[in-house]
């Protein structure tokens, strides 16, 4: 038997290329405080408008002097501190008292630590001769002046902050946030606090979408669960597309029950139903809406957990204007024998542990893509490709981390 033999399914790799080609990033911009800056994708190359340092200072308590003269009795004519330079050029046999991070005199070459020196008043002998330059931080070594310091389409974390504070920039010019509307649809669903009814579960997709969306730079419009009705769905579409960049609904776009979100969205927009080779999540929408764009996630929790977090993730941070790196994987060892059927990629939920320096993986659990709670548990998808079958203990996985987009 041909287990690869699928046509009719998509690679995700394709449907993300396919995603990432059609969606051209935001153009708006605004200029905002760095406090809010966090996650935020900077919209224009900065370069750094000072040295960092600023001028040459010193690594370390001691002495400034120059290097030649180190080794007759020095005279001490004054102290340099963080903060308050000593003004005046020393001479030869002269050095100035320095603490860390003051600006090196004029005529000093040399920062003699401390505890190589015998000091009696103003007299000072070094017991241990330093090289020419040592414990001087350099203007410019840190940041050249000029230089690009950060690149246009990074989104910004808490460190490139810190680097744009200390250039003495108090904002950052920013892509605007996306509008992102979400909603969940299903006769079943209850919202979390009501009342048990047979037969309906509580909606946990969008209790968990809008908290995943909170990682990302977006406002997020929630319009609730929607009923299988041709109607109510018409118009939540509606009212979410005339305000949204993206719309993201989950449920009903499987075979059986997509009948009513695919006639609105085929009146409404431009929606593409794909069966994705990926387990969980194979049905999947994706297209025009409006002047923004749709997803349409399977219903089932981890379906929508995973779909979101290996498609919309990347789409919505492309759309925001983020240059994207390669989503990190690492090597480990299967550390139980884990079920596969060859024929779609599986993103299995599972537990990664490093036991004396061995990365080892184990099933976070049942592997049923209504089963949120072994996801819950998990720190890492074991990614085991199209083509793969059952994994045996001891076979090598490639694993996936989660990020912070999942988390
Ligand atoms: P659907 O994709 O609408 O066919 O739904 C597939 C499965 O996921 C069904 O068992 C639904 O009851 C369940 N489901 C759909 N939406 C949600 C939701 N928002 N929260 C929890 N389960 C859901
Ligand atoms: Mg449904």
């Amino acid at each position: 038997m041909d287990h690869c033999a699928q046509p009719s399914l998509l690679p995700i790799e394709e449907a993300l290329a396919r995603i990432c080609n059609q969606l051209n990033p935001v153009q708006g911009t605004e200029t905002i405080d760095l406090h809010h800056a966090l996650d935020r994708v900077l919209a224009f190359p900065i370069s750094a408008p000072i040295n960092v340092p600023a001028g040459d200072n010193s690594a370390m308590d001691g002495y400034a002097v120059r290097v030649q003269d180190c080794t007759e009795t020095l005279t001490v004519i004054g102290q340099a501190l963080a903060g308050h330079p000593f003004s005046e050029e020393i001479g030869a046999g002269q050095s100035v008292r320095i603490m860390t991070g003051a600006l090196v005199p004029a005529g000093a070459d040399t920062v003699v630590m401390q505890e190589n020196v015998q000091r009696h008043g103003d007299q000072l002998t070094i017991t241990h001769l330093p090289e020419a330059g040592e414990n001087i931080r350099r203007a410019g070594e840190d940041i050249t002046l000029g230089s690009e310091v950060i690149a246009a389409g990074q989104r910004l974390s808490a460190l490139d902050i810190g680097l744009l504070a200390s250039l003495g920039l108090a904002q950052a010019t920013v892509v605007r946030r996306l509008r992102v509307a979400i909603l969940t649809t299903g006769d079943e669903l209850l919202p979390a606090g009501a009342a048990p009814e047979a037969g309906k579960i509580y909606d946990s997709n969008r209790p968990l979408l809008a908290a995943l969306l909170t990682r990302l730079p977006v406002e997020v419009m929630d319009l609730g669960v929607i009923t299988d009705n041709l109607t109510a769905l018409r118009s939540a579409f509606i009212t979410a597309m005339q305000w949204a960049d993206v719309v993201i609904s989950t449920g009903g776009v499987s075979v059986g029950d997509a009948d009513y979100t695919k006639d609105v969205l085929a009146e409404l927009g431009e929606i593409d139903f794909w069966k994705i080779a990926m387990k969980p999540g194979k049905p999947f929408a994706f297209g025009r809406l409006g002047q923004g764009w749709f997803f349409g996630l399977p219903g089932n929790p981890v379906s929508t957990a995973v779909t979101y977090h290996q498609l919309v993730v990347p789409g919505l941070r492309h759309l925001a204007g983020e240059t994207i790196s390669v989503q990190q994987t690492l090597t480990a060892i299967a550390g139980q024998p884990l079920k596969k059927q060859p024929g779609r990629t599986d993103f299995q939920r599972g537990v990664l542990s490093n036991n004396n320096g061995v990365n080892t993986v184990m099933s976070a659990g049942l592997q049923s893509s209504g089963v949120l709670s072994a996801m819950a548990q998990a720190n890492c998808y074991i990614r085991l490709e199209a083509e793969r079958g059952s994994v045996a203990a001891g076979e090598s996985v490639c694993v996936i981390p989660f990020d912070e987009f999942i988390r």
